[in-house]
């Protein structure tokens, strides 16, 4: 049996692997059309950001030892131009020009995904980069290391931008980040990457939020970055991180099914529409296991867990199926990590799919050992069963476990109840004996059953003060130092004895650090006879964090 294989990285490389695992006697071949297989990807901004020093240690094997250990045909600078489906062969072009046939019993396509390049005028200067291999790598770091880049703008907020971003202030350049949306790391909510709007200013990065790039000018040697709002930023180097496609030309040329998102579409064996040839990775889609559609999912697990499964389908006949992604993501972002898995609560709204939400602040480990550092969780959930939907976490330390459980619960049809019964590894250092996890869960289940009916911070900034009063329940000295503007303060601990300054025909939104205090406020409110009181979701920490972004937003566009 002949298996040829079209990439030699993620999914290409993992499958070939497997396939000799499992039959010791089968012909494999490998074409990669770049130089280099099986290499870190997603190590690549580090290493352009000196990080990862050594750039020997992006390679995971070589053509050559992978080709020894696994007994693999691997050929490089070797790029399929062409498959015939009836004859069962290949045109391959080499590095020199010259093009050949190849043949194949089974073919597997992992071609992976392509830079979106707007067609912009001026997108062609030189000095405009985006990254995807090596190559790209190689020619970015020369750029920046030969030129001396002391100013970087890069355009585009996803996983890879932001890593970009991080990894060239790394070399002594000042950054800018520029976004079409309101808020950087699509794949979260507003209110989640708002804590990372923070932090990136802090760090000295300038974020350009709801600008769209209309066309770059050459200015001397530098690059001019002309905004649709007429704004303009002048840069050495510009990185363009605004997405990928799936790589479907081969197959849509070969006339394999093309899905519904522009995926190469498969079913759950991971086949193509054409016998005996499969496809996986970036170029695939795949229907979503919480929705049912399908949907284009660029990460690297997915298309690793991919290859093992397509190599037992296509060594053993179609025996296992592919359970599909929910799209578990994280990322560094200076000191800081994000994470998310399944789905969001603005992917919810957008798809029309009912939902409840909450946002819950707690420390990484227990507060009274040294070093605990903030973190929130933000989960996504059914209304009415409380079926988990989405987790999405922000912090210092920590963020991956958490999102790493929430995750696995997810693609069990876990509920938020179920958060409440994971037993975590507990000593200080760690975590707490209650787990931001749980405390997510019991959150989640105060909504759910509305023992703690719940404001956002949008709603607090559109609330009508005619007929709703903001009550801040902190101490003086918290509210003195930031509060709301309207909010009357009454702490927690006086609230029953100053219970007599509160209308009683009024609606009350409360509000405290984090939501416990405005919680247990609620409690007593509501114990006293009134009725309409809600808790803001996430505190004042939450709407400080929003309501700051905002304002720096309307600075630059006020400048
Ligand atoms: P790839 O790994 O991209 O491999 C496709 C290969 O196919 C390429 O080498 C290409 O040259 C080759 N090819 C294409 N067409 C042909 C042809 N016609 N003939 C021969 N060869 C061809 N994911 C994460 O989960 N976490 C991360 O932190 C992360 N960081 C990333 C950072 C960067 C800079 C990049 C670019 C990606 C990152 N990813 C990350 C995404 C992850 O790398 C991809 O999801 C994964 O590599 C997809 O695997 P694949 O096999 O589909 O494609």
């Amino acid at each position: 049996m002949k298996y040829v294989v079209i990439g030699g990285v993620a999914g290409g490389a993992t499958a070939a692997a497997r396939i000799r695992r499992a039959d010791e006697f089968a012909e494999i071949v490998i074409l990669e059309k770049g130089k280099y297989i099986s290499y870190a990807n997603c190590g690549l901004p580090y290493y352009i950001g000196g990080v990862i020093a050594n750039r020997d240690a992006l390679f995971l094997q070589t053509p050559a030892s992978f080709g020894r250990r696994f007994n693999v045909d691997v050929r490089i600078e070797n790029e399929v131009i062409s498959i015939d489906t009836n004859s069962k062969s290949l045109r391959v072009s080499r590095f020199d020009g010259s093009v050949y046939t190849e043949h194949y019993d089974k073919l597997l396509l992992s071609p992976g995904a392509t830079p979106v390049i707007p067609p912009l005028e001026g997108i062609e200067l030189d000095g405009i980069f985006t990254l995807r291999n090596v190559e790209d790598t190689d020619r970015i770091k020369n750029y920046v290391n030969s030129r001396r880049v002391k100013n970087v703008v890069v355009v585009g907020a996803g996983f890879i931008g932001l890593e970009m971003a991080e990894n060239l202030h790394h070399t002594g350049a000042t950054v800018s980040i520029v976004e079409m949306a309101d808020q950087i790391m699509p794949v979260v909510d507003f209110s989640i990457a708002s804590h990372l709007h923070l932090h990136l200013l802090q760090k000295g990065v300038q974020l350009y939020l709801k600008e769209t790039v209309e066309r770059f000018e050459k200015c001397g040697d530098n690059i001019e970055i002309c905004f649709k709002s007429g704004k303009r930023i002048v840069t050495e180097i510009v990185i363009l991180s605004i997405g990928v496609r799936p790589e479907t030309k081969l197959a849509k040329e070969a006339g394999l099914k093309i899905g519904e998102t522009g995926g190469i579409w498969v079913d759950e064996y991971l086949e193509t529409s054409e016998k005996n040839i499969y496809a996986v990775g970036d170029a695939i889609e795949f229907p979503h296991p919480l929705t049912g559609k399908p949907w284009l999912n660029y990460l690297a697990n997915p298309a690793n867990r991919q290859g093992r499964v397509v190599a037992d389908n296509m060594v053993f006949g179609n025996t296992t199926q592919y359970e599909g992604a929910i799209g578990t993501a994280i990322a560094k972002v200076f000191d800081m990590s994000v994470a998310s898995t399944g789905l969001s609560a603005k992917k919810l709204k957008q798809m029309e799919i009912p939902y409840k939400s909450s946002i819950t602040h707690s420390g990484s480990h227990a507060g009274y050992y040294p070093h605990a550092l903030p973190l929130t969780l933000k989960l996504t959930y059914d209304p009415i069963s409380g079926k988990l939907y989405g987790g999405q976490c922000v912090g210092y330390d920590g963020v991956d476990k958490r999102i790493d459980q929430i995750a696995l619960l997810i693609k069990n049809n876990g509920t938020i109840y179920d958060l409440m019964q994971v037993e975590h590894a507990y000593a200080p250092p760690f975590s707490s004996a209650k787990d931001p996890v749980a405390i997510a869960g019991y959150v989640a289940s105060n909504i759910i059953s509305e023992a703690m009916p719940v404001v956002t911070w949008r709603q607090i900034l559109m609330m009508d003060h005619s007929t709703s009063l903001l009550l801040d329940v902190r101490t003086p000295d918290e509210y003195k130092y930031g509060a709301i503007e309207g909010a009357l303060n009454i702490p927690v601990d006086s609230l029953r004895d100053r219970i007599d300054e509160l209308p009683d025909n009024k609606e009350i939104y409360l509000y405290c650090a984090i939501g416990l205090r405005g919680y247990l406020a609620l409690k007593i409110l509501v114990s006293h006879g009134f009725k309409n009181v809600k808790n803001l979701s996430g505190g004042y920490k939450t709407y400080a964090a929003a309501i700051t972004q905002r304002n720096h937003t309307t600075m630059l566009e006020s400048s």
